[in-house]
């Protein structure tokens, strides 16, 4: 018997809208409070999708949706200039799927609300008032929500994680800045391949599209932060320019840059990680998603993460009768798992931001690092998790 009727969730990105789902089919009220004026404000972008996310989406009934508006790309390599290294593929896993994020937006919150969901828009939560049997958060434009448990699944920037604990700690930049682009290039890709691309001066990916062009992300070392507006007000030319100088010498990323248009072009800003959160709840509010375990985009797995933990939160609240052995089950079950895979996701991000003379190395160390059985086998823990949603927790 849950000891919670109904649950307040806070931001309807990723985590939002499936946490609030898996609560209405564990029989637990939930609506979501968004800041944004609607579920698709993050428009283009593509986000790789790991076979251990789709299982998650698939408990509450979501992830043929996903897969229908995704590219399935059955194959991945690293590129460390002319030298193409296949990654071999993990038994037993899905291939990686690409979505774009405004498709996963709009898929996630249409699905939740057909299932009962109730989604609230141009609602920023600026403050919680707790007392011992409810919460009330409080939105920017004056109204308030009242429920039995507050869910902080408001993104890498919490206001949440900051109610909970006012010195928690803040997402570390991980050093570099994030951009994309799609562009139709005349260098021949790899059909249905990924590839991850160590250039001459920085990192960067593509995927071949269906419709006969290259879709890329770049992540440019920098040691200045900018944050999503201070580096979209530099604007698409003054970043179009940096990138062809860094990616000069790289085919195709040289043509890559080149052709794409400024309308096709992404400005994500600094790429974050989430240092290790020391409180994951307090009383009636509880972080799940990039609140608490955002592991930077070199893993993959933000997203897949965001879900599984979005999941087992509502098992948990499911299963027991009292809330914070509800939410301390919760955190012992997630926080080894999301823990170990921002550390590997550390790692790489160290290979990305490598001096000229490492650099100069790298075909020397990574066909060993990559093809390592350690590395297989975490790859295949990672994908291969599977959350038993009928076993009691
Ligand atoms: C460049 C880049 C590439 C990435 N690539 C991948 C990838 O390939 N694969 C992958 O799995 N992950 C990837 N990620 C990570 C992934 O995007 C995140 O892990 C995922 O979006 C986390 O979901 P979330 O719901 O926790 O947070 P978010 O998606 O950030 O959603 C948080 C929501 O809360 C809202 N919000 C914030 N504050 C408030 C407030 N005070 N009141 C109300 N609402 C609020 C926000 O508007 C937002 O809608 C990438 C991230 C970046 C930046």
């Amino acid at each position: 018997m849950s000891a919670v009727n109904s649950a307040i969730v806070i931001g309807g990105g990723i985590a939002g809208p499936v946490v609030a789902t898996a609560l209405h089919r564990a029989g637990i009220a939930a609506s979501v409070y968004e800041a944004y004026p609607g579920p698709a404000y993050n428009i283009g972008s593509g986000l790789g999708f790991a076979s251990n996310g789709l299982a998650a989406l698939d408990i509450i009934g979501a992830g043929d949706a996903v897969r229908d508006v995704a590219l399935a790309l059955p194959a991945s390599q690293i590129a460390i200039g002319d030298k193409l290294i296949t990654v071999p593929a993990l038994p037993g896993a899905e291939p990686l799927r690409i979505v774009d994020r405004s498709d996963l937006h709009r898929v996630l919150h249409d699905h939740a609300a057909a299932s009962g969901v109730g989604f609230h828009y141009s609602k920023r939560l600026v403050g919680v008032d707790e007392t011992a049997d409810g919460v009330t958060a409080v939105f920017d434009d004056g109204s308030s929500a009242t429920g039995d448990i507050l869910i902080g699944a408001d993104g890498v920037k919490s206001t949440v994680r900051r109610i909970i604990d006012p010195t928690a700690p803040d997402a570390d930049f991980t050093g570099m800045l994030g951009f994309g682009g799609y562009a139709r290039i005349s260098t021949p890709v790899t059909p249905d391949t990924m590839t991850f691309a160590f250039g001459r001066n920085a990192y960067y990916l593509y995927w071949p599209l269906p419709d006969g062009r290259v879709a890329w992300g770049a992540n440019l070392p920098s040691k200045q932060y900018l944050t999503l507006t201070e580096a979209r007000d530099r604007g698409a030319a003054q970043w179009l320019s940096v990138l062809r100088d860094t990616y000069a010498a790289d085919s195709p990323g040289a043509e890559l840059v080149a052709d794409t248009a400024p309308e096709d072009f992404e400005i994500t800003g600094g790429l974050h990680i989430m240092p290790p959160v020391p409180h994951w709840s307090r009383g009636r509010l509880v972080l799940v998603g990039d609140a608490v375990h955002a592991p930077s985009n070199s893993t993959g797995q933000g997203a897949s993460l965001a879900i599984e933990s979005a999941i087992e939160l509502a098992r948990c609240l499911r299963d027991f009768d009292s809330v914070p052995t509800a939410l301390g089950s919760y955190e012992l079950i997630r926080r080894p798992r999301v823990e170990a895979i921002a550390a590997r996701g550390a790692k790489i991000n160290s290979t990305k931001t490598l001096g000229p003379v490492m650099r100069r190395l790298m075909p020397l160390v990574m066909p060993r690092f990559f093809g390592s059985k350690k590395l297989q086998a975490q790859m295949a823990g990672e994908q291969n998790y599977r959350i038993d949603w009928a076993a009691s927790v």
